[in-house]
């Protein structure tokens, strides 16, 4: 079973989740890029049952950006690490706080007509409207 480990930029969190990921998302919605202060936010979406915190608990914020979807965060260095839907048995994962290094290729780029000029979504990976 491959597992994968991921931090925030303080390194207070901690993480780890078993395999697979089930595909690499990028999501060009402005909500992302509000909470990644980035043209648009990279998510593995792995199993809710497969992720675990091991260290730093204390230091996981939530932000609740819709209804029944919530945002964490590390309170102390505002690192965004997951995106989580209630109703759903999976979860994203901010790609980009992944430690151990990944070989995958994006499968899907989401809100696309909100994709910030400046940074248009990739032609080789299919583009969707909401997601
Ligand atoms: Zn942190
Ligand atoms: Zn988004």
């Amino acid at each position: 079973m491959d597992v994968f480990r991921g931090s925030c930029l303080c390194q207070k969190v901690i993480y780890e989740f078993e395999g697979p990921i089930i595909r690499l998302n990028f999501c060009h919605c402005v909500m992302c890029q509000k909470a990644h202060g980035a043209a648009f936010a990279p998510y593995m979406r792995v199993l809710k049952d497969n992720f675990r915190v091991v260290a730093g608990r204390e230091f996981i914020a939530s932000f609740a950006s819709s209804e029944g979807i919530s945002r964490t965060f590390c309170r102390n260095c505002g690192s965004n690490l997951q995106w989580i839907r209630e109703s759903s048995e999976a979860m994203g994962i901010a790609a980009g706080t992944l430690d151990t290094d990944v070989d995958i290729d994006p499968s899907a780029q989401y809100w696309c007509d909100e994709a910030k000029t400046w940074h248009q979504p990739r032609r080789d990976v299919p583009q969707y409207g909401a997601e």
